[in-house]
């Protein structure tokens, strides 16, 4: 007998007959006689939809009221969860953040949890009840209610998993694994049958949207079993998902590129003919730090006749803050500058893989494979097992596709 956490994303609950399925599914986890906590998201594009009710009444509504509204949309289907559950005979009760004291910090829309209160839980679990706790929400120590951030209910599931020292969290999607890429854009992609844990945190970091980056990051840290699986199988199918592994073991798939990520939500901004002079990074980087905007890539030219060209991207949602920013600064004469410009028109393509510590050439194939196909590339940035590139968004998907075909990635790795 097991001590399960189950976290169903937002597809997966909805409409009422999904949620009627993942209660078939609950069941007969129940009937196996494991223990279980569920972590439903809200119905799916519930979330875009209260956000832009918000949105039609302000251009910049305070966060903490944003979060007031969004967190309705997990109560709906605890809710409705625990009603689906009990209708099958079974005992269920469901809990907001605030019930359980899912106690995260004040950053309103992308708060950090901080601890968990697990008694609750754990006397319901010993009365034989399903718990059900809201994904994506928490409280602070005020009484706000809080979020967690897009796709924070992977980092709710594994937070109480690593709480409640579960023996493991089961991530239910709309896909029965992490693939090489994202299959919606590759048919091809092959399911991975593990990743290890430093490879999914690349990729997540870098675009895929499988798992929230800080649900892998507490899985690192608390050494949660972290599995992902489609909740469109049936309950009764044995398919393992994908499970994120913790070590490097000789019988596993020796990929040496693991997968490729996409983001869309970047933006470039570049400060040109800028004098070449100690302290223009920081001078440059100063305001938009103060601007609380974080930066992603930044590359700055090799100076010619005492002028330099200096660009870095940030999130798309922050461009213009982060441009107006530097104008200001210029304009209170921080630095000179003869042009400050921008593009939120980008994308960032990565491919990530333990073996790139091993191997050598891996940078040269990926750029032959986008200049074939007259990709140009407009940054580089790479760590000890990534290699990413900026390049224009309506290359993105075509990116993706080649640099799959180039890494062989649709074949299974030979074992070692
Ligand atoms: P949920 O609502 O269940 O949280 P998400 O939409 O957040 O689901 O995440 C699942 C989606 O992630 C898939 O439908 C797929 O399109 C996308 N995705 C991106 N990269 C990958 C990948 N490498 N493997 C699997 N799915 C991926
Ligand atoms: N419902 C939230 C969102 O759409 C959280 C989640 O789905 O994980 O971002
Ligand atoms: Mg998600």
């Amino acid at each position: 007998m097991a001590l399960i956490v189950q976290k169903y994303g937002g597809t997966s609950v909805g409409s009422v007959e999904r949620i009627r399925s993942v209660a078939r599914r609950i069941e007969h986890f129940h009937r196996q006689g494991h223990r279980l906590v569920v972590v439903p998201s809200a119905m799916a594009g519930e979330t875009n939809r209260l956000l832009g009710l918000a949105k039609e009444l302000s251009v910049s509504p305070d966060p903490r009221e944003l979060d007031v509204v969004a967190a309705t949309g997990e109560q709906v289907t605890i809710g409705l969860l625990a009603i689906a559950l009990q209708e099958r005979g079974l005992r269920a009760k469901s809990y907001t953040g605030a019930q359980v004291r899912i106690l995260t910090d004040s950053a309103h829309t992308k708060a950090r949890i901080l601890q968990i209160d697990d008694a609750r839980m754990r006397a319901d679990l010993e009365a034989g009840t399903i718990v059900v706790v809201a994904g994506f929400q928490g409280i602070d120590e005020h009484g706000n209610i809080t979020t967690l951030g897009r796709g924070g209910s992977d980092t709710s599931a594994v937070a109480l998993a690593a709480a409640l020292k579960a023996d493991e969290c089961q991530i239910y999607t709309d896909v029965d694994g992490v693939y090489t890429t994202d299959p919606r854009i590759v048919p091809e992609a092959r399911r991975l049958d593990t990743i290890t844990f430093e490879e999914m945190l690349e990729l997540a970091s870098q675009g895929s949207k499988v798992l929230q980056i800080r649900s892998v990051e507490f899985a690192g840290k608390y050494l949660v079993k972290l599995r992902v699986l489609s909740s469109f199988e049936a309950p009764e199918s044995t398919s393992p998902g994908t499970l994120i592994t913790f070590e490097e073991d000789d019988t596993m798939e020796q990929a040496i590129i693991s997968g490729i990520a996409f983001n869309r939500d970047e933006a470039k901004v570049s400060v040109m003919g800028v004098e070449d002079r100690p302290g223009i990074a920081y001078a440059i980087l100063g305001p938009i730090a103060q601007a609380n905007i974080d930066v992603d890539m930044i590359v700055q030219n090799i100076g010619a006749s005492g002028h330099t060209d200096f660009s870095f991207t940030v999130h798309r949602n922050e461009y213009q803050k982060a441009v107006d920013a530097l104008r200001r600064a210029r304009a209170a004469g921080s630095f000179e500058a003869r042009e400050i410009i921008g593009d939120n028109r980008i994308a960032k393509v990565s491919v990530v893989g333990i073996g790139m510590r091993s191997h050598v050439g891996l940078a040269s194939k990926m750029f032959k494979a986008l200049a074939d196909e007259n990709i140009n590339i407009q940054m580089i940035s790479t760590s000890e097992i990534k290699i990413a590139v900026v390049i224009d968004e309506k290359y993105v998907e075509l990116a993706v596709r080649v640099l799959h075909k180039a890494f062989e990635l649709e074949k299974a790795p030979q074992s070692a």
